[in-house]
């Protein structure tokens, strides 16, 4: 095969020419550029009952909602909140939204009400979009920490509860009313929230032209055949709110002109059913997912010979997992992507060319996105290094995060001077410039694909009176990936038990963010600096006799 030139800084980039790329575009124009191509294909269906809404539809819903929300005050620069599962209403406030110049930040609807207001509060929301079930969630607590207030809108999409409007504001207003507004290619239009490589989560700027360059980075150019077609029908059941599912399924299937099956949720037997009755061609997942349909014995029920491609993302997959899912799946191309929020978010992925389908090299996630350049460096030095060597991969290109919000500490950790984004994870590019992913050095906890930050789970545990100090690390698990555990050092002379520290955290986040396992010890260790040393921690728990 041949392989990319490299540099005498060992910059990668993609085999496949550059492309040009109408970045200059607000994200909707370039999202709906094709429209009259596919006007009347479907293109959202909702696999709850069955709706769906052609391109043509789509297009005009949201350019209603974009009236609608200017008519609630929303203007351009303006942050409303998604706070939805998957659903038709979630791609109508979000491109309506974008229409106006406003930012959505997109948040999990199965957060706790301290989760969802920090995020509320950070983004300053003006406005919140939700189901009528989570409104109680947006209410003042009696907590000092969670003081929502009285200054937003909250519109909900079903039945309103007392003092929330009905989505019929929104999706009836008078499109003609819709402001003409004047878009830079660097205003924020998405805004979702990421820890990164450390501390809590952080607001990511995305803008119109870091999504619009990812986008075309995954479906636009020479190469048609990238990915998605105007005939796939393309899998939607991770959730929207996290940017995986917003950008390499969403948003690239509007520009591509494909069909969107939105699910709102995970549950095996629907989704098989679904992918049947829908003929899906393309499913997005992420490794839990493959695990359930490489495993479950009720895929042999369904007929998913309609699967083309296999894409899977957002944590490491096994070869063996792989394999398993092969041997289900045999007519079907496999690929992985390697992503991070703050990337925009994709960096790499195998060549998914449906014409032509190149084996991708088990474990792999493909290569560097064109348009964009990939080095591997030494985390200690900073120098860079050749291939087959390991170190942290760094980033760079037009599709990267603007920054994170009102954080411009954090934005310099991340963002080099030179403009390189560096992930935290470590990985290195092989003979054939396939990258592969061998560890992380940053704190992050992936469970399912979902962050768990331990920077937020160790304030937590602190704030626990009988906590003096703690520290949470990955523990590998086969069916989660990585699980989050706890080291908590107990004030002196208290008895508490690792059920009720479990608990006291249960409480206070979402449910991928419990503890699996508290253990008890007399310190934590540091290095002279301050730094927990979470190498060692989680070099205990490979040992796990010496943990007791
Ligand atoms: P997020 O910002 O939530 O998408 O998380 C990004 C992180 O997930 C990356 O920095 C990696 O640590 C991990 N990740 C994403 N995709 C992959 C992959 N294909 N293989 C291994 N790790 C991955």
């Amino acid at each position: 095969t041949q392989t990319s030139e490299e540099t005498a800084d060992h910059i990668f980039v993609s085999k496949l020419p550059s492309i040009s790329i109408p970045n200059h575009l607000p994200l909707h124009t370039y999202c709906f550029q094709n429209l009259s191509q596919f006007a009347d294909r479907q293109c959202l269906i909702s696999g709850n009952d069955g709706k769906s809404y052609s391109f043509a539809d789509t297009h005009l819903i949201c350019r209603k909602v974009a009236a609608g929300l200017t008519k609630l005050g929303i203007k351009k620069g303006d942050v409303i909140m998604v706070l939805l599962q998957n659903c038709a209403e979630f791609v109508f406030s979000f491109i309506g939204a974008s229409m106006i110049g406003a930012v959505t930040t997109t948040a999990n609807p199965f957060c706790t009400s301290k989760e969802i207001f920090k995020q509320f509060n950070a983004s300053r929301s003006k406005l919140i979009v939700t189901q009528s079930q989570y409104v109680d969630k947006l209410r003042d607590t009696g907590d000092d920490s969670v003081v929502f207030g009285e200054d937003f809108s909250v519109v909900t999409i079903d039945a309103p509860p007392e003092g929330c409007l009905d989505f019929s504001v929104l999706c009836e207003a008078d499109e003609a009313d819709a402001p003409d507004v004047e878009i830079d290619p660097d205003d924020a239009v998405a805004l979702p929230f990421s820890s990164g490589t450390t501390g809590l989560p952080k607001g990511v700027i995305l803008t119109h032209k870091s999504l619009i360059t990812s986008i075309a980075q995954q479906v636009d150019g020479e190469n048609p055949n990238l990915y998605l077609k105007p005939d796939d029908v393309v899998l939607c059941v991770l959730p929207l709110f996290h940017i995986y599912s917003l950008n390499s399924v969403l948003l690239c299937s509007l520009r591509a002109g494909a069909g969107v099956l939105l699910m709102q949720k995970f549950e095996i037997g629907s989704l098989l059913e679904l992918i049947q009755k829908h003929r899906v061609s393309v499913a997005a997942v992420v490794p839990p997912l493959v695990l359930a349909l490489a495993k479950n014995p009720l895929v042999d029920s369904f007929d998913l010979s309609s699967i083309r491609l296999v894409l899977s993302g957002a944590a490491p997959l096994g070869k063996e997992l792989e394999a398993a899912l092969l041997s289900r799946l045999p007519q079907a191309v496999f690929g992985q992507g390697y992503g991070m929020t703050e990337a925009g978010p994709v960096l790499s992925m195998s060549p998914l060319f449906a014409k032509q389908p190149l084996p991708t090299k088990s474990g792999s996630c493909g290569n560097v996105v064109r348009n964009a350049e990939l080095k591997v460096i030494d985390p200690e030095t900073g120098s860079s290094l050749r291939r087959n060597q390991p170190g942290e991969i760094c980033i760079r290109g037009p599709q990267i995060m603007k920054g994170y919000l009102n954080d411009p500490e954090a934005t310099a950790r991340t963002i080099d001077v030179d403009g390189w984004l560096h992930t935290g994870d470590i990985g290195f590019v092989d003979d054939d410039d396939d990258v592969f992913i061998v560890d992380r050095v940053k704190e992050l906890i992936k469970f399912k694909g979902f962050q768990v930050p331990p920077a937020e789970m160790e304030a937590l545990l602190i704030s626990h009176s009988q906590i003096t100090d703690a520290a949470v690390v990955p523990q590998k698990d086969e069916a989660a990936g990585e699980v989050p555990v706890a080291f908590v050092v107990p004030a002196k002379g208290c008895e508490l038990t690792e059920e009720a520290v479990k608990e006291f955290i249960s409480k206070q986040v979402v449910f991928y963010k419990r503890l699996h396992k508290v253990y008890f010890v007399h310190a934590i260790p540091k290095s002279p600096s301050g730094k927990i040393l979470r190498k060692d921690l989680r070099a205990k728990l490979a040992a796990p006799s010496s943990t007791s």
